[in-house]
């Protein structure tokens, strides 16, 4: 009788709640991550310094490393200040870029990663890949999955609106990703991994139809754990399939056209799958999607984020090549820039009709 199951890589605490930070030392105790308490926390020089003032006395084993950015460089400066002094696990304490940064020095060093996210604006705080600023720009590095999760509310709460919802956009962008994964699965027999796409679907759902806003809690623990079931659902998939389709290639394209005035993650993914789900054709879907950005005042046009429409048309034409060898939407409908831009000026028709 065959009783085959596969284990999936996934963090042994997710802790989202209003207060959860106070709980830190208890919960790298009790869970056995760090008994001793013997821990390298990441914190930033800026909004990391009242989070350190506020958990100094109850960490008093901890040693604090300030990391300056979210470059490969602090990266490895990080590994290297942690390497040889026997502490139990690393816990980023921070944003995206402080959590990359940790993620990347603790699979160097060999320690598990304890990810504190002080907001959520994307769904890298549970995902297996660092992204780093390096001298190409930025590159995706594959790490473990972390140890445990922390969400407080009452910090995410005073980070800036724009931020959660930049995390909004984010996880919503799953559901065109999973039409594009599907969609080459059609039409190229690509697997589609049938567990990672209920997965990000689901958190992508959940967050699309929840009736809440940035500020209330119930909302924010919907979009936090939608996260990191995304991040969950990238480790079963190997890759970032189930998050990332024409929606990314799109964000992509803005951040390598335009890396000084690129708008946040999760306001240009939000954007990018918009205009997929329009280039789909799926008219019902794509209201529902624009209306929901709308609602919680993520971009639905270019200009929302200071790019003109022929800025928006070019990033969409060279998006392909910002990932060679997946198949999205837009590699499959393979339209000129003239073609694009009529596709353009329908969906911008439809969005203010
Ligand atoms: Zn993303």
């Amino acid at each position: 009788m065959p009783v085959l199951t596969r284990l999936i890589p996934s963090p042994v605490v997710v802790d989202i709640r209003p207060g959860a930070l106070d709980d830190l030392a208890g919960l790298l105790a009790d869970q056995r991550i760090s008994s001793s308490g013997r821990v390298a926390i990441a914190v930033s020089g800026g909004s990391g310094q009242s989070l350190r003032t506020r958990l100094e006395p109850v960490l008093t084993a901890a040693d604090w490393y300030l990391v300056a950015d979210g470059t490969i460089d602090s990266a490895v400066r990080l590994a290297d200040g942690i390497k040889g002094k026997r502490y139990d696990a690393v816990v980023g304490l921070g944003g995206g870029k402080i959590i990359d940064v940790a993620k990347y020095a603790a699979a160097r060093v060999g320690l598990p990663l304890v990810a504190v996210a002080t907001n959520l604006a994307h769904d890298g705080l549970c995902s297996p890949v660092s992204t780093l600023d390096n001298d190409n720009g930025r590159g995706s590095y594959g790490v473990p999955t972390p140890i445990a999760i922390v969400v407080d509310l009452d910090v995410i709460r005073d980070a800036p609106v724009r931020f959660i919802r930049s995390g909004i956009g984010d996880a919503v962008s799953n559901i065109s990703a999973i039409a594009d994964w599907e969609l080459s699965h059609g039409i190229n027999g690509e697997p589609v991994d049938g567990l990672a796409a209920a997965m990000a679907r689901t958190a992508g759902e959940a967050v699309l139809r929840h009736p809440g806003g940035a500020g209330d809690d119930e909302f924010l623990t919907v979009l936090a754990e939608a996260l990191v079931l995304t991040g969950i659902a990238m480790s079963i998939s190997g890759d970032t399939r189930p998050s990332s389709g024409a929606c990314h290639e799109i964000s992509h394209a803005f951040d390598l056209l335009h890396p000084t005035r690129r708008a946040l993650h999760g306001e240009q993914v939000g954007l990018g799958a918009a205009f997929a789900m329009h280039l789909r054709g799926a008219h019902e879907e794509s209201q529902l999607f624009t209306e929901v950005l709308h609602r919680h005042g993520l971009p639905v046009l270019p200009e929302e984020i200071g790019f003109s429409p022929e800025e928006f048309v070019r990033a969409v034409a060279y998006a392909p090549q910002t990932r060679p060898g997946r198949f999205t939407i837009l590699e499959h409908l393979d339209l000129s820039t003239d073609q694009i831009r009529d596709a353009y000026a329908d969906y911008a028709k439809t969005i203010s009709s």
